[in-house]
């Protein structure tokens, strides 16, 4: 889950890291109250969940109140990436010399956190990072003993930080760390951290990503997801407790466990379809979450084809068909679908489907098969359920 910049600059805050003082507005009048608060001066911030948002034109700086409501309706008409803005910060605006980047992430091959930093930080660190990949330095953590003030020292020496600031980088470095590390992130970013003219050390912006299998344990930052931003198919997916991820193909997977799901996907790949999403219904799933979880697969317009495979040990094959046939009875789908059901009650799920216009199969290559035959608009001929 991806937190705002907003949202990661309080938690950046919280833990020492000196942040621009700023507010976040819905209105191009409220952005007008808080600039009028800050002095006039501001950068006008949108606030979506994707990056290079400078590039795209959602970030302006504005002289005045005025401007700033002018810039501020400007950025809430913008689309994004494709998000809609909702949201603006409306931050005093830095006087910035020097942009720094500094981020901390988990390094799964060495099995810890790494800081990451750059001296040249700002807009062009993906650009940096392909054609000059020196520039960027890590420096591994030891999980159980954090991080430590030589390596602080470290990464300030190597990107040439004057030893002016090295104190307030040290702060900065250890509040990023713990900011990771408290609430269980994946990712903690500042980009840029700049040296201002004053020769202060500001976080100018904040991205943090949580580890979403550790959000049961952090009910205060899990009320800060942003159902806006999130596709409904996903908040959906989340209310009945199943793992999807939409991807761009044209067959629809509905499977049971997460490891015969990607078998699954595999499975369509070889016989020349393409996925259209990962989907794991889960083990035990009752009638209401198979119902679900078509709903969510049919509602991506991409999809020309279902799969459903399922695999009955906790999992009851005639749950499965009952949950299937009353989607079918909501939905009035013409996308055909193929089901291949075997394992605990297989026989009473496809006695339940016989009379369902499905098409059946029984090994897996043979789903696949007529899965990738279905999509194509090859005909496929229905036949009852043996
Ligand atoms: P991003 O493009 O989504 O990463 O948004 P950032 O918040 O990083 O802003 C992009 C760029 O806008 C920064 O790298 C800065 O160069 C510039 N910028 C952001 N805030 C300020 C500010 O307060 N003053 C000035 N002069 N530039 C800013
Ligand atoms: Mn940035």
């Amino acid at each position: 889950m991806k937190l705002h910049e907003y949202q990661s600059k309080l938690l950046f805050a919280q833990n020492g890291i000196p942040i621009p003082r700023g507010r976040v507005a819905a209105t191009a009048s409220e952005a007008r109250d808080i600039a009028n608060e800050l002095g006039g001066r501001v950068v006008i911030k949108s606030q979506v969940l994707v990056g290079g948002r400078g590039k795209a034109g959602g970030i302006k700086l504005a002289k005045s109140a005025t401007e700033a409501e002018e810039l501020a309706t400007q950025i809430l008409g913008m689309t994004i990436k494709g998000l809609p803005v909702r949201k603006v910060l409306v931050d005093e605006a830095a006087d910035i010399r020097k942009e720094i980047y500094l981020g901390v992430t988990n390094d799964r091959a060495q099995r810890r956190p790494v800081m990451i930093a750059s001296a040249a930080g700002g807009v062009e660190i993906e650009e940096v990072a392909r054609t000059d990949p020196d520039k960027i330095i890590r420096e591994y953590i030891d999980p159980l003993l954090g991080l430590r003030n030589y390596q602080v020292r470290n990464v300030a020496l190597s990107i040439e930080l004057p030893r002016e600031h090295w104190r307030a980088f040290e702060q900065i470095a250890t509040g990023l760390y713990q900011t990771y590390w408290k609430t269980d992130a994946t990712l903690a970013e500042i980009n840029p951290l700049v040296i201002t003219g004053d020769k202060r050390l500001v976080a100018v912006d904040g991205k943090i990503v949580l580890d979403d299998n550790a959000l049961y344990r952090h009910a205060d930052l899990a009320e800060m997801r942003d159902l806006d931003e999130e596709s409904s198919q996903e908040t959906e997916a989340r209310k009945y407790g199943l793992s999807y991820v939409k991807l761009d193909g044209e067959i629809g997977c509905m499977v049971n466990g997460a490891g015969l799901a990607m078998g699954t996907m595999d499975i369509v790949k070889l016989f020349g379809g393409s996925p259209a999403n990962f989907l794991d219904i889960g083990g035990g799933a009752q009638a209401d979450k198979v119902t679900a979880a078509l709903r969510i697969i049919l509602s991506d317009s991409k999809v020309k084809a279902v799969l459903i495979n399922i695999f009955g040990g906790i999992t009851r094959c005639d749950e499965v068909a009952r949950g299937i046939i009353i989607a079918l009875k909501e939905l009035h789908t013409t996308i055909p679908m193929v089901v291949r059901l075997v394992g605990t009650n297989e026989a009473e799920g496809r006695q339940l489907l016989a009379d369902a216009n499905l098409i059946t199969a029984t090994s897996l290559a043979d789903a696949a098969r007529k899965s990738v035959a279905a999509a194509q608009g090859q005909l496929v001929s229905p036949q009852p359920a043996a």
